[in-house]
């Protein structure tokens, strides 16, 4: 299939692209580099520097690739950032959103692989999390990606578009030749893997006091390489329909920082901070609906796994893409 990866110059969409090349598929990359960059794109996609603020731009590339499908990353997707500028998350994340939707609509492309978010539900009353929790996201972020879940919804009753939305859970690890490099990193295993190469002097723990098993929020890491390829295997799928997925197990913060001594052999200082605005405590996915019905199957069970991939990557191009 020909595929447009809108967002394909980030981390995850970076990936993806990758594995869809691997597979035999064809791909265009559209970006405005905002946070992505020009080096993530892998050198076989052809790539479109442009922004979803600007439907005339996203329509044009639309007509010129006539792709099969769209993948949809190009988001805002920090939850701290979201909790103060709340403004920036409806906007790049709904109504640029809508712009690319209706590019689709215009050009005729029925297909649309949509990035979801474990942030939809809030805090769980259970876990794992299935499809059937309720959703009651408790920041912007969560909100946004939960407005834009709805949306289409409407877009398949009345366009006929067939999309999966994919709620991912912590997307962490890298390949051999793409990996997380974000401007301002704020997520926990590169920030402490940065402790590791020596470019920061601790990594910072957010709240000790959760009604968590040590303290510290418990999260569900998955490998990218396993995110991306739920993402093909989507791309098979008749209807549309909405998925879960993390691997169903949950690790610490200290966990987390433990394993990236172990594996790094490295001392990695650490220090307490208060709680991040809008965290929730515990968040492990149920993926049990997109195994059964897709097929998934995570090859990369263990964080051990993926903190390894990440450490290879980050050990490779210590300054990320700018090297
Ligand atoms: N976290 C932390 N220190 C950091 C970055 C994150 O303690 O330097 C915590 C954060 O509060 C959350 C977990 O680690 O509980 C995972 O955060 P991350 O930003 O990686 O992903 P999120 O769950 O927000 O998508």
């Amino acid at each position: 299939m020909k595929i447009l990866v809108v967002g394909g110059a980030g981390y995850i969409g970076s990936i993806c692209t990758e594995l869809l090349l691997d597979e035999g598929h064809e791909a265009a990359v559209f970006d405005n580099l905002g946070e992505g960059h020009r080096r993530a794109v892998d050198s076989r996609a052809e790539f479109i520097e442009g922004d979803l603020a600007d439907r005339g731009q996203i329509e044009v590339a639309l007509s010129s690739v006539r792709p099969d499908a769209v993948m949809h990353f190009a988001a805002s997707a920090l939850v701290g950032e979201s909790m103060r500028d709340p403004s920036k998350y409806f906007r790049n994340n709904i109504s640029n959103g809508l712009n690319l939707l209706d590019a689709m609509v215009a050009t005729q492309v029925g297909r649309f692989v949509f990035s979801s978010t474990c942030a939809i539900f809030g805090p769980p009353k259970r876990v794992p999390i299935d499809e059937a929790a309720p959703v009651l996201p408790i920041n912007p972020y969560g909100e946004s990606k939960l407005g834009f879940e709805k949306i289409l919804r409407w877009y398949g009753e009345i366009h006929g578009l067939k999309f999966v939305s994919l709620r991912y859970f912590n997307a962490a690890g890298a390949s051999e030749n793409f990996g997380e490099d974000h401007r301002i990193e704020t997520h926990l295993i590169p920030n402490v893997l940065k402790v590791a190469l020596g470019q920061k002097p601790n990594a910072e723990i957010y709240g000790t006091d959760y009604e968590t098993p040590d303290g510290t929020c418990v999260r569900d890491y998955i490998h990218i390489i396993d995110l991306a390829r739920a993402h093909i295997l989507a791309l098979n799928m008749g209807r549309s329909e909405y998925y879960n997925l993390g691997t169903g197990g949950g690790s610490s913060v200290h966990e987390v920082i433990a394993a990236c001594r172990k594996i790094t052999g490295r001392k990695i200082d650490t220090v307490e901070k208060p709680r991040r605005f809008g965290d929730p405590p515990r968040l492990i996915a149920s993926s049990d609906k997109i195994k059964r019905e897709l097929g998934w199957k995570p090859q990369f069970q263990s964080l051990d796994r993926i903190i390894e991939s990440a450490w290879k990557w980050h050990r490779k191009y210590p300054n990320g893409y700018e090297d």
